[in-house]
């Protein structure tokens, strides 16, 4: 018979986490549904939903912190990630529907792991650390070491995620999202791309480019950035960049697209991108 169990506090889930066969459970949007497709069988689930330790924002001088268990439709409703990280917020509101928004936590979007995680793709381009708790003490990974695989993150097993701290970024970025998927509502993107541009004196001053679904993981185009910092964004160069965007990407085919459509639309996003940031 599986065992559930309700976690209050941090000290209990370290107290539990180690064993054979115990899952964390929180919204359960993405836990649920393995286990009911049979491709997961837990036998202790530790419910984090209501661990008060893991949930809330806080500001701090140069971050926020968001706990893991904080819902997505929490972390929309914020004031202050409205004003300081407007990008997470448009983002999280593509998130599935308003249902799966109410009960989707950001700790389980990263532990899922999925290489169309959108909440990835804001964290990657603040360059978030995400702190990390366990038997054996705590330690704070980058976002990008922390993303691995499809469904594998650098968490050991007697690890979990207990808050992600975001770098307040720079007044002088704009921000941009792009997600094109196969319907209107509830769309698991076939690909993604968001940016940070700051502009000065018609040139690009710092750019930071993130993609989903595009690669075994959520990625940061640090090439292309690098290659596109200095640069006035002229009509070669954003014709240079969406080819480098093309090369620089390692899609698959699936169900939902095929991995050289993926790669067109990587291109086409930079694209706009650059043509957006330099009109406005
Ligand atoms: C209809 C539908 C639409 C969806 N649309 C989208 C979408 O548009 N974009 C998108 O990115 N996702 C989408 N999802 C996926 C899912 O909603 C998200 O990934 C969600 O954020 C998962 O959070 P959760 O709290 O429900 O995780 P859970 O299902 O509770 O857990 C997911 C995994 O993370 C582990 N886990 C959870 N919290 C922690 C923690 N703090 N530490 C360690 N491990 C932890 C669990 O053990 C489990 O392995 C969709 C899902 C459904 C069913």
């Amino acid at each position: 018979m599986r065992h559930y169990v309700k976690i209050k506090t941090v000290q209990d889930l370290i107290d539990r986490i180690e064993g054979q066969n115990v899952r964390i459970l929180c919204g359960g949007t993405d836990l649920v549904v393995k286990m009911r497709a049979g491709a997961i069988d837990p036998q202790v689930l530790l419910d984090i939903s209501d661990t008060e330790d893991l949930r809330g924002i806080s500001e701090e001088k140069d971050a926020v912190t968001i706990g893991a268990a904080t819902t997505v439709s929490e972390i929309i409703a914020d004031p202050v990630v409205a004003e300081k990280l407007p990008l997470l917020q448009t983002v999280l509101r593509t998130l599935g529907s308003t249902q799966i928004r109410n009960r989707a936590t950001l700790g389980g979007n990263l532990v899922n792991a999925s290489p169309a995680a959108d909440s990835a793709i804001p964290l990657l381009l603040y360059q978030a650390l995400v702190n990390i708790s366990g038997v054996r003490g705590d330690r704070v990974v980058e976002i990008e070491d922390f993303l691995i695989a499809p469904g594998k993150t650098a968490l050991k097993s007697d690890e979990f995620v207990r808050s992600v701290s975001i770098p307040i970024p720079r007044a002088a970025f704009k921000p941009f999202f792009h997600k094109v998927g196969r319907r209107k509502a509830m769309i698991i993107a076939i690909a993604s791309l968001g940016a940070l541009v700051s502009v000065k004196d018609d040139k690009i001053d710092e750019i930071r480019l993130a993609a989903g679904s595009v690669a075994p993981r959520p990625i940061r185009l640090h090439e292309l950035e690098d290659n596109l910092a200095g640069k006035a964004i002229t009509a070669d160069i954003i014709e240079q960049a969406k080819l480098a965007a093309v090369h620089a990407v390692s899609p698959i085919d699936d169900v939902r697209a095929s991995a050289d459509y993926r790669r067109e639309v990587i291109g086409e996003l930079v694209a706009r991108v650059l043509r957006d940031a330099v009109q406005g």
